[in-house]
Order: C-alpha cells, then structure tokens, then sequence
C-alpha cells in the first residue's frame, strides 16, 4: 500500500485571467473556458477560446511576416531564441509553480521542464546561424545550389503533460529555420504555455505575426488550425489515433507533417544489469511525472533468473512512494491532470486485477487529504498475456505492467509486441548483447543503462504507431526546411 498523502504548504493563489493586453499576441475572442488545480479543484486561469476568424488572423499573420528579414537573417532569429531562453530562466520559479499548480506535476519535475525548454531555445538559436546549402560543380559553367529554406506557417499542437517543453521542442526549430508558428496549447493548460511564450513574443526584434497562439478545445480550435490552408506543416504531438487524423487532414493539401505520438515502452532488464541502477530506473522509467510521459518505461521486461527477487524490491520501493500535492517537497507521486484521466487510469488497475496480479499499491485513496485531488496510488501488475491489454494499451498513468523473458530472442519479441516503437530501455553489461537488441528492438530511442535522459543535440522521435519525423538535434531543425534548388547556367542552353 502507498504511503500516506503528503501534507500540502500552498500559498494563495489569485487566478490568472487570459489573455491581458500584453499578451495579444493569443487570438482568442470567444467563450471563456477555465484550468483548474489537479491537487485542489482550484481554479488556476481563466481565458477565451478562439474563434475561426482568430485562427485566421493567426495564420494569416504568419503568412505575412514569414518573408524578408526573418527569413534571411539567421543572427536576427538567433538573438530571439537566446533571449527567450534566458527569459525562461530568469522566471523558472514563478513558471514552475504555474506548471505545477495548472497540470499538478511535482514542482522539481516542473523546474526541469522549463530549463529544458529554456535549453532547446538556445540550441537552436546556435542552429540557427548555421542553416546552409550545397554548391555542386554540375559541367562545365553549370553549378547547382541547394538552399534550406523555412517551410512556412507551421502549426504546433502540443499535449498537457509537457505543456512547455513541448511546444518549444517545436517552436524553436521552427523559428530557427525561419518558419512562422502558431501555437495551440492542450485545453488542460492553456496558462502556462501562454505565460511562458510572453516574452518570446513580446521580443522587440521578433517582427509581428512570427509567434502566435490559438486557444480552445482539440477538437475545434485545433480541428480548425490544421486544416486552414494557409498552414503549411503541423508539427503534431499527441495521441497516435489523434495524430493519424491530423495526418488524414494533412494530406487533402499535402502539408507537411511531424507527428510525435503514443507510446508502450519496454524497459528491459538482464540478470547481468548494473542491479541497484536499474531498480532505481524501473521505478522513475515508469512513475517519474506520475507516469505521463510518452516515453515512460511502462513494461519492464525481467529476465526469470532474476524476476522474483527484482519484483519484490521493486514492489517494496513502489509501496514507499509518497502520493500528494506536487508543490509539496516530499511527494514523491503528484496526482494526474484531471478527473477524467484519473478515472480512465483506475479503470486500469481495475482491470489489471482480472488480467493479472497486483503486486503493487493500486488502492484507491480515500482520506480526505486527497478527496479534493486527481490522485491515483502507483501500481505494478505482473502475470500478464502478451496480448493483454495492459500490455498493449497506453495508459498515460503509473501503472506498470511486467513481464518475464527467458532469452535474447524472447525479450526482443516481447519488447516489439505492441504497436508502437517510441522507446525502449535496456540494463545489461553485455555490450555485444546490447548492440544486437538496439539494432532489432522497434523504437526510435534506445536507452542502454539509463532511462529518459533526453539531450537536445540527439534526435528523438517514433516508429510504428509512434508517430514519423525525428524532433530534437540537427535532423528536428531540417524537418522544418524545405530544400531548393537553384541551378545555374554559364552558357544558356536546354539540353
Ligand atoms: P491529444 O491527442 O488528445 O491532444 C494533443 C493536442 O492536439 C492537444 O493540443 C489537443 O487539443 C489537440 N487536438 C486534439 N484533437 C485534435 C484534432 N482533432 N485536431 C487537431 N488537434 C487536436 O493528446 P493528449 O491527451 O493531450 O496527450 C497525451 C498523448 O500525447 C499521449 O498519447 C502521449 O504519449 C502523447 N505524447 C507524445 C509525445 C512524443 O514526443 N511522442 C510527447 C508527449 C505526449
């Protein structure tokens, strides 16, 4: 059983009403809708949806700026990111309680995430300066030149669980090519995306239109912003089945497209593993971020020499995670992000009790220190068939479904049994053992003696169902180009 709720130290919070003056740079002039506190119920903040007319101004801004200097001055768009990089720093507190207290996640997670945020803007703003072509000598006084230009108006739709490392993972290579974005941030946490983007696009040196955000529901506001025909590429990030229809919508006009999607990650775990370091990495694989983290480690695979005993210190050290309020310093597990996630999460375990046995926590907590919040205890399900659906279903929550190997040939058949291909872990101390599974285990990511450890220089992104393109490093920022062309002729001639 989890260990009791932390007790929860919150200072008063006045709610944010969005978009103010200072922030036109949201078009949204419809209906107010609200983000409430995953811990409390709380309000957090109150915007406006947008309307079709304001997608449209959106877009049509983007379209306007995207020529001229932006597009023709690396340095220009260099100093925008390093300045909405340093911004980001510079208000990581204050940033980090609103992630905390508008999508619930713990406050240490929520500092990690803005820095991280903060780290892909000055990367990029690096990258930006160094976007170049080739020159080929194609015969005699004939020379081709290939250019990297910007797409265009590039649409960014982004989950909740990561509401600004998200869209920035996007956003700045976009902008660093030279693209326009227009920004439609998950329902759920509309707040912290727009307070973090302010700066960004309050630049004196960023020309109008270049940044912009829409806000509202997936289904309408963010329907509407990927199938405008002024919007020439989507960076999606977002449920598989959400993505394929954006993907759906995306070939009527043969816009380009990114889609980072779901995942069911194997993190697989040999007799011969560094033992202590990987008990350390089931337990944050599958629990860090309360389990909504596309990447999570989600199905650990235990070698059966080892299984029995790695599963009872795993269980024991699952029991001893402390559920609560992510702005209390000793929480170990924050709730979810809503009642609707909660209750699809409980459903799980419910049915990970008739699939296969819990071995861990799993109970629901019904004090009244936690009746107000999204709580769901942490839970370890093992005896499962490969087709079960806790195997096969992402659950976006803190349940982790465990299976058993017996050799090479069998983990690498388990970890590919599912439909998607995000990520995998291995914990072994066979570097042959580990090279033939990176080469044959389906995922774009493979972590070997370590997990989620995510560096902007190195590309991240999915097979199968997880989605196509690559974000992050050098290939993230050429996603956000299209290659030209020019080919010249000394002596004019057609053939
Ligand atoms: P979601 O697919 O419901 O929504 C993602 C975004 O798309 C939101 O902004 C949403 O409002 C918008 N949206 C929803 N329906 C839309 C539609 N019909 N047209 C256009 N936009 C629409 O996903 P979610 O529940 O917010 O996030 C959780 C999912 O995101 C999980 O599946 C998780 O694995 C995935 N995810 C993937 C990555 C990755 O890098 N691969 C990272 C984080 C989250």
């Amino acid at each position: 059983m989890s260990a009791p709720v932390a007790s929860t130290p919150r200072t008063e919070w006045t709610p944010l009403e969005l978009p103010t003056a200072q922030q036109a740079f949201v078009r949204a002039s419809g209906a107010a809708f609200e983000s409430t506190d995953p811990a409390t119920g709380d309000l957090v903040a109150r915007v406006r949806a947008s309307e079709p007319a304001d997608v449209d101004a959106a877009v049509g801004a983007g379209r306007a700026a995207v020529r001229g200097a932006w597009r023709d001055d690396g340095a220009l768009r260099a100093r925008v990111l390093q300045r909405y990089a340093h911004a980001l720093r510079e208000r990581a507190d204050e940033l980090a309680e609103l992630l905390t207290r508008e999508q619930g996640k713990k406050l240490f997670e929520a500092r990690v995430e803005i820095l991280g945020a903060a780290n892909h803007a000055d990367y990029y703003a690096g990258q930006a300066r160094s976007i170049h072509g080739r020159a080929l000598p194609l015969g005699p006084g004939v020379h081709g030149v290939t250019l990297r230009e910007p797409v265009g108006v590039v649409a960014v739709n982004t989950p909740w669980n990561w509401p600004l490392t998200l869209p920035t993972r996007s956003l700045a290579p976009a902008l660093a090519a030279g693209n326009a974005v227009v920004v439609k941030p998950a329902s759920l946490t509309p707040a912290i995306t727009v307070a973090a983007l302010a700066p960004l696009a309050a630049d004196p040196e960023l020309p109008e239109g270049i940044v912009s955000c829409v806000l509202g529901s997936g289904a309408v506001v963010g329907d509407a912003l990927v199938k405008h025909p002024g919007v020439e590429m989507i960076a999606f990030t977002g449920e598989s089945t959400t993505g394929v229809g954006v993907m759906r919508h995306a070939a009527d006009r043969l816009k380009k497209v990114s889609l980072e999607l779901g995942g069911k990650s194997p993190n697989i775990v040999f007799a011969d593993a560094p033992m202590e370091k990987a008990l350390a990495g089931a337990a944050a694989a599958a629990f860090s971020s309360t389990g909504q983290i596309c990447t999570a480690g989600s199905r650990l695979l235990l070698e059966r020499s080892i299984a029995d005993e790695f599963l009872a210190k795993l269980a024991a050290k699952v029991d001893a995670l402390r559920v609560g309020d992510g702005l209390d310093p000793s929480t170990d597990i924050a709730p979810v992000v809503s009642r609707s996630q909660q209750r699809s999460i409980l459903d799980y375990i419910e049915l990970g009790r008739k699939e296969g046995e819990l071995v861990a926590g799993g109970r629901p907590l019904d004090g009244p220190e936690h009746a107000a919040g999204c709580y769901v205890p942490p839970a370890i399900v093992t005896g499962l068939a490969p087709d079960a659906r806790l195997v096969q279903e992402e659950i976006f929550g803190p349940v982790l479904a465990v299976q058993v190997f017996d050799d090479d040939d069998e983990a690498i058949a388990l970890a590919n049994c599912t439909e998607f291909g995000l990520a995998a872990g291995l914990w072994t101390s066979d570097l042959n053992r580990a090279w033939r599974l990176g080469r044959e285990v389906e995922a774009g990511t493979i972590w070997i003696n370590t997990y989620n450890r995510f560096y902007t220089e190195l590309e991240v992104g999915g097979v199968k169902q997880s989605g196509m393109g690559r974000q992050q490093g050098v290939v993230g920022l050429e996603e956000f180009t299209e290659v030209k062309s020019l080919n010249f002729d000394a002596n004019p001639s057609l053939w």
